[in-house]
């Protein structure tokens, strides 16, 4: 960890005013279900999450402690419909470097499940979705990206088990939150 980076941290945007309506009690305990994100409660707000993940060091509003803490104090709904969630890569750096083995990553998306159980996921990972599910590859890769491949002697790209995405696209519900991308 950088040095005096978790003292650096800011707490960014305008200060949250939570009123008790705001407030689940039992939120911590629904997410402490879920497989991955048991130790939501042993989080005690170091900071080395925040100061060494990546989004947080480009991003002012992203702060894994942050949302943590949110979660923490059941502050669902705010979590639950902040885009900020989406912002997470999935580095895996705090998950390395937590004192209390808390699995930070995994809690995020323990929350993204939940907010697009609840109301939707924005339209760029949509984009992605519909892209593995025409083509099995999040990005659509174009033919002449293909032919150069080849030109250049690498292998062909393996082809991917549509069937099976298809299955797997089915029985998770993503098939229908595509439909208003793919119409
Ligand atoms: S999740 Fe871990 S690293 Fe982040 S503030 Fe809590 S205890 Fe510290
Ligand atoms: S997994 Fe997400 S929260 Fe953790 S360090 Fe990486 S980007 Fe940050």
């Amino acid at each position: 960890m950088s040095e005096n980076k978790e003292t650096q941290e800011k707490e960014s945007g305008q200060k949250m005013v939570l009123k008790a309506s705001d407030i689940d009690p039992k939120f911590k305990y629904e997410i402490s279900k879920i497989p991955g994100s048991e130790k939501v409660m042993l989080c005690f707000q170091c900071g080395t999450c925040t100061a060494d993940c990546p989004i947080a060091r480009f991003d002012d509003f992203y702060r894994p402690r942050k949302l943590i803490r949110m979660a923490q104090l059941g502050l669902k709904d705010k979590l639950l419909s902040d885009d900020v969630i989406w912002l997470c890569s999935t580095c895996f750096t705090c998950i390395d470097h937590c004192p209390q083995d808390v699995g930070i990553a995994s809690i995020v998306r323990a929350l993204r499940n939940l907010s697009v159980k609840e109301r939707d996921m924005p339209v760029a990972y949509k984009e992605l979705a519909s892209n593995i599910r025409k083509t099995g590859y999040a990005y659509i890769i174009s033919g002449m990206r293909l032919k150069k491949r080849e030109s250049e002697g690498l292998p062909s790209l393996p082809k991917a088990d549509l069937k099976n995405i298809a299955k797997l696209f089915g029985t998770t519900g993503l098939s229908k939150m595509l439909e208003k991308v793919e119409t």
